[in-house]
C-alpha cells in the first residue's frame, strides 16, 4: 500500500539522491492514479494551469502541484499533477484525494514527484512512503488574543494550523503542553518593550496567565518548554512567516526569539520536539 497513491503500489522510477531530493513514483505504463494526502495537514501552496514543459526550472518544473504542511514542521509536495482538487488553506485528512498523477511541468512521462521537507529542508521520503511521519511525543496547545475582535481565538494544537487572524495584531499568548509541564513565555509589546516573564501551564484569565497586553500589538515572543525544544515562528502582519526558532529563549539575541521588533505579528505556530 502507498500513502500517496490511491490505488497503486510505490513503484519508484527515480530514487532520492543529492541531485534528486525526492522520489518519483509511477503506476505502470503511463497509467495514471489519484494522489492522496500523506498525512493530516493544511494545504499551503497550490500551482495550477501548467502543461508539460520539459526543461522548465524552479517552481515551473513542478507543473501543477500541491504542498501540504503537517505537524512538527514537516511538509510534503506532490508535483507534475494533471488535476488539482484542493485549494490553498484547505485542511486535508490522510488519504484524502488531492489531485491526479500527470506529466505537467518538467516531466518525461506520467509520474508523481514526491518531496518531504523538515523545516524547509528536503529529506529522504522513501522510509515514509507507507509509514507515518516521525512524531514528537509531546503536543502543545495554544491560543492568541485577537486585538481587533477583542477575544481569545480558538485553541490550536501543534502546527496543522496556526493561532491568529491574518491582518489582526496579537495582544496575548497562552500555551500548555501535554502532561502540564511548565511553559515560560516572554513577550515584546510595541511601545512597551519586553514584559515580565510569564511562567504557567494553564489557560487562566488573570494577567499572570498570559504573555502580552490585551489591546496592544505584540512584535516579539520567546517560548520555553520544560518538555523539549519549543519550536516556533510568527507571521508578520500582512506579511510572511519568519524562520522557525528552535530551542532558543534569549531576548538579548535577535536569533533567540521570534519576531522583528517594530513589526506587529498576526499569527503564531508552535510545536515541541
Ligand atoms: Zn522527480
Amino acid at each position: 500500500m502507498s500513502r500517496v497513491l490511491k490505488n497503486g503500489d510505490n513503484q519508484i522510477t527515480e530514487g532520492y539522491s543529492n541531485t534528486h531530493e525526492a522520489v518519483d513514483l509511477v503506476r505502470y505504463k503511463n497509467k495514471t492514479d489519484f494522489i492522496v494526502a500523506h498525512s493530516n495537514g493544511r494545504v499551503v501552496f497550490v500551482q495550477t494551469g501548467f502543461k508539460n514543459e520539459k526543461g522548465s526550472t524552479g517552481n515551473r518544473s513542478y507543473g501543477n502541484c500541491v504542498k501540504i504542511e503537517h505537524k512538527d514542521g514537516y511538509t510534503t509536495l506532490y508535483a507534475h499533477l494533471s488535476e488539482v482538487y484542493v485549494k490553498k488553506g484547505q485542511i486535508v485528512k490522510q488519504g484524502q484525494v488531492i489531485g491526479k498523477m500527470g506529466d505537467s511541468g518538467n516531466a518525461y512521462g506520467v509520474h508523481l514527484h514526491f518531496e518531504l521537507r523538515k523545516e524547509g529542508k528536503r529529506i529522504n521520503p522513501t522510509p515514509y512512503l507507507n509509514a507515518d511521519l516521525p512524531s514528537s511525543s509531546i503536543s502543545c496547545t495554544y491560543r492568541v488574543w485577537d486585538n481587533k475582535q477583542q477575544e481569545w481565538l480558538p485553541k490550536v494544537e501543534n502546527v496543522t494550523t496556526y493561532a491568529g487572524n491574518f491582518g489582526h495584531s496579537i495582544g496575548g499568548f497562552q500555551m500548555i503542553t501535554e502532561g502540564g509541564g511548565v511553559t515560560k513565555i516572554k513577550a515584546h509589546v510595541l511601545g512597551e518593550g519586553w514584559l515580565e516573564e510569564v511562567v504557567d501551564g494553564a489557560f487562566g484569565n488573570g494577567n499572570n496567565h498570559y504573555a502580552g497586553i490585551k489591546g496592544k500589538a505584540m512584535d516579539g515572543i520567546a517560548i520555553w518548554s520544560q518538555y523539549g525544544d519549543a519550536t516556533y515562528r510568527v507571521h508578520i502582519k500582512n506579511g510572511r512567516w519568519l524562520p522557525w526558532i528552535s530551542g532558543k529563549y534569549d531576548i538579548k539575541n535577535s536569533n533567540g526569539y521570534a519576531g522583528i521588533l517594530g513589526q506587529e505579528m498576526d499569527a503564531i505556530q508552535v510545536y515541541i520536539k
